[in-house]
């Protein structure tokens, strides 16, 4: 390539970027700067993506830095082949740390599939058991295929690599719920944390383990992000927690019309009071979150 075209080139991807930026495109948080330059370009940080991927009523999160991929839950049964086509879509191979943050079926429904088309190097629950057929296939897999498992509480930090990790922030010994724990509420709670950006994903979070996070120092809350705890129902979000999180944006993951009514007005009404932008994969679809540590953007899919 001649020095001319080279050039070309160049001026055509800043020109394409500054437009994508200007356009909006969901975009947040960044701002273009003179000469076309985004503070995005000049940074030598490689760029970390989470994706709240579309996988209808349920969660699936993943989260790609430098040197890893890590998928936070795995969306329902029906789901499962799209989940594991998107996934490999993105040329993915081999899953680095697969989180579980409770055992309902809406987050752990496509981890057999993704056990048989991926191989999975570690396994983090909350370490919540149930009765389900799914939990006891999720276990049997994990054991015949010799995968590490560890059992993950609040305190814990999850290297992610390219100094991006995961700080663990719940669940906490004893469960909420006592001896009969509340799946919902003992959910895993990590603040994905790289350079000054930082996500709080909440896996399924009621008020009950947001009362709990605050007493431990609400100061650690603060995020830039919010994935809204439990598909944006009224029991998460409390108005506390919020304050604490002050995020710029919210994203929620949940199904068209699903049977729960999620998100509940309620919940919507709150984001709105404080000005947090809402995203939501029953109509943006897979919500993309691009951030050098700096600044980031959010794309949606449609
Ligand atoms: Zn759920």
């Amino acid at each position: 390539m001649n020095k001319i075209r080279k050039w070309s080139w160049l001026v055509i991807a800043v020109t394409v970027f500054s437009l994508i930026l200007a356009t909006g495109c969901g975009g947040a948080g960044i701002t273009a700067q003179p000469g076309g330059k985004t503070p995005a370009a000049a940074s030598a940080g490689a760029p970390v993506t989470v994706k709240v991927l579309d996988v209808g009523q349920g969660d699936a999160i993943l989260i790609r830095t430098k040197d890893q991929v890590v998928l936070i839950d795995t969306g329902d049964v029906p789901a499962r082949d799209k989940l594991v086509s998107m996934l490999k879509s993105q040329g993915i191979s081999t899953i680095d740390k697969l989180i579980i943050t409770h055992p309902h079926a809406d987050h752990i429904g496509g981890a057999a599939a993704l056990f048989e088309h991926f191989s999975v190097k570690q396994v983090y629950d909350s370490g919540q058991k149930t009765t389900s057929n799914l939990y006891k296939q999720y276990l049997t897999q994990i054991q015949k295929r010799n995968i590490p498992f560890s059992v993950v509480t609040a305190g814990t930090t999850i290297e992610l690599g390219n100094e991006a990790a995961l700080n663990v922030l719940a669940p906490e010994q004893p469960f909420i719920g006592g001896s009969e724990p509340d799946l919902n509420n003992n959910s895993i709670v990590a603040k994905l944390v790289y350079g000054n950006f930082s996500m709080m994903l909440t896996g399924d979070a009621e008020q009950e383990s947001e009362e709990r996070m605050l007493k431990k120092g609400a100061a650690n809350l603060k995020s830039t992000l919010l994935k809204s705890g439990h598909h944006g129902s009224k029991t998460s979000s409390s108005v506390p927690f919020l304050q604490a999180v002050s995020p710029e944006a919210a994203l929620i993951s949940l199904g068209a019309n699903n049977d729960y009514h999620h998100p509940h007005p309620s919940t919507l009404k709150k984001y709105n009071e404080k000005k947090i932008k809402v995203y939501r994969t029953d109509t943006d679809g897979t919500l993309t979150v691009t951030t050098d540590g700096k600044t980031y953007a959010i794309a949606k899919e449609r």
